[in-house]
């Protein structure tokens, strides 16, 4: 049977022009970038060139990324680096409540350690409103922090204007980008970032890389203490393979990225349109336009989200509830409970992201497939029984 994956919000395939990319730096590329002989600087000029294009990408200066382990890494050291640096002027946060694991673990942790965090509220569509901002902000706030796309519902938030209310306030702004940064146009003037995080695995790069964009003349406390590696932001011997690849994959996207959108939007309005006209009892969760083109989340009533994705999986069909972080766990989306939805529509959700590969056929098929499983589902549904 042949699969079709429609989980790009989970993680993309590594793209076959990065493995090749990649694999010269596994063999005789081998070198320490720290070592000054031929080997050590042929890859430190290959992490230097990544370096280039991933700033390029998102309209920085080289010398403003610093190459992380991942999007994780780059929201922790954003997020403790601000704090612990300017613990003098404040230990007020302010975040959103549908942020990433990596943002909401972070900020939990740090209230812990006597820093206060506000989290603020989202509308029925997923969205922050920045008169919201405005109105947390306090003589001790020291850093913004709200993603540019959710995960798992796909709004795309007003970073532009949240951006302007953290300059005039004179606050350090973070955005966690991972789901935007190769997929729609992100730059860092525009949208008036002080620290953006990227994560490669999300573009058709490696997992296990990422960065963090670092505005020249931020204060920031590293959290890795080692050797001098990124001008001592972060220390420990680069992921050379890694970061190449990662080059690879934003050359790649900077190339496709707009004729990609506009093909992903085109068959991500086919399937939401498709699921509601061919399921009763759908609703379509996260905002109708400003959303990423990848992103279909719908909540459907009477069925269970896990049951969804186990049977659309033995069609070959590779869909997820939400999160990947948080699909081993049985609570509902922290993301779609924020938005207002009830236990039941939360537990209820599916989510499809489409990618570079995806055809028409196959999200022909999903809108022939799915209605079959939710008909037999909700045939056993307790849930549906108890309404009748
Ligand atoms: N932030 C967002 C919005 C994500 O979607 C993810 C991954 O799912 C991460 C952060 C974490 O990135 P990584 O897997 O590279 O650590």
């Amino acid at each position: 049977m042949r699969r079709i994956y429609l989980d790009h919000a989970a993680t993309t395939p590594t793209h076959p022009e990065v493995v090749k990319a990649m694999l010269p730096y596994f063999t005789d590329a081998f070198g320490n970038p720290s070592s000054i002989y031929s080997y050590g600087q042929e890859a430190k000029g290959a992490i230097e060139e990544a370096r280039k294009k991933v700033a390029d990408l998102i309209g920085a200066r080289d010398e403003e990324i610093v190459f992380t382990s991942g999007g994780t890494e780059a929201d922790n050291q954003a997020i403790k680096g601000v704090a612990y640096a300017n613990e003098s002027r404040g230990n007020h946060i302010i975040t959103s409540s549908i942020e990433h694991h990596a943002v909401l673990e972070t900020c939990k942790f740090l209230e812990k350690r006597g820093f206060d965090v506000t989290y603020l509220p989202v509308d029925e569509s997923g969205m922050v409103d920045p008169g919201d901002v405005q109105k947390a902000i306090t003589n001790k706030t020291i850093l913004i922090s709200v993603m540019h796309a959710n995960n798992e519902m796909g709004t795309i938030e007003p970073i532009a204007e949240i951006g302007r209310v953290a300059r005039k306030a004179e606050i350090y702004f973070h955005t966690d980008a991972v789901q935007t940064v190769g997929h729609i146009l992100v730059n860092v003037n525009e949208l008036g970032v002080d620290l953006l995080s990227m994560s490669a695995h999300k573009l058709y790069g490696p997992k296990g890389v990422g960065a963090l964009y670092v505005r020249k003349g931020s204060r920031l406390t590293p959290f890795m203490h080692g050797g001098e590696q990124e001008r001592r932001q972060r220390a420990s011997t680069e992921n050379v393979p890694g970061i190449v690849g990662f080059g690879k994959a934003v050359e790649l996207a900077r190339q496709e990225m707009s004729q990609e959108a506009e093909r992903i939007t085109y068959l991500r309005d086919q399937l939401i349109k498709g699921l509601l006209e061919r399921i009763d009892h759908v609703r379509l969760n996260g905002h109708h336009t400003k959303r990423l083109p990848s992103n279909v989340n719908v909540s459907v009533e009477y069925v269970e989200g896990e049951s969804m994705v186990l049977n659309l999986d033995l069609e070959g069909i590779c869909a997820s509830t939400g999160s990947a972080c948080s699909s081993s766990s049985l609570e509902p989306s922290h993301v779609l409970l924020a938005m207002g939805l009830p236990h039941e529509l939360a537990h209820g959700s599916l989510r499809f992201s489409l990618g570079k590969w995806t055809t028409e056929e196959e999200i022909k098929r999903v809108l022939d497939v799915l209605p079959r499983i939710i008909a037999k589902l909700r045939a056993m549904s307790p849930l549906l029984k108890s309404r009748k």
